[in-house]
């Protein structure tokens, strides 16, 4: 396991769970692809250092702010997950962004319906996930949009039903 997935972990998040993610969104438009497939390309998209990166800022931001070290107003916005504050979508969007602009929508969707870890995530409690959640989108929607760049079939044109 490498640093960047361990990292993860240590948040509670596995590969796994951001596959079942990917595979909700691509399986309508691919009735062969596979869970391990899913998992391959999470995998894929976690070798970019850009993504690397964006990844170790959202979660050293998290930690700091469950360890209360961050300066003011920046404490209190994250301990309030306050709406408006956005950068965690736009530090999100940096990784949906590395497959092009398909990833966008199916971002959009993963923020509004918060499906299976991204709702765990988003769950108010002891521990801080102001960016982890937006991130785990992000990763979900590039490794979406990865798969689809691979398979033409895939190409989202539609959104998925609404569960
Ligand atoms: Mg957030």
């Amino acid at each position: 396991m490498n640093g960047i997935e361990k990292w993860l972990e240590r948040r509670g998040v596995t590969i796994d769970e951001i596959a079942e993610i990917v595979f909700t969104l691509q399986h309508p438009y691919n009735a062969d692809l596979t869970i391990e497939e899913c998992g391959l390309s999470v995998r894929a998209v976690l070798e970019k250092r850009e993504v690397q990166y964006a990844l170790y800022t959202g979660i050293a931001l998290d930690e700091l702010a469950e360890q209360k070290l961050l300066p003011e107003p920046l404490q209190s916005i994250m301990e309030s997950d306050e709406s408006l504050y956005g950068v965690d979508e736009t530090l999100a969007l940096g990784i949906t962004n590395v497959y092009g602009t398909i990833g966008l929508t199916s971002f959009g969707y993963l923020d509004k319906m918060k499906p299976g870890i991204i709702r765990r995530l988003n769950v108010k409690g002891e521990k801080i996930h102001v960016f982890l959640d937006d991130l785990v989108a992000g990763l979900a929607a590039a490794a979406s949009a990865r798969i689809a760049h691979g398979d033409p079939k895939a190409i989202q044109y539609h959104l998925p039903e609404s569960p």
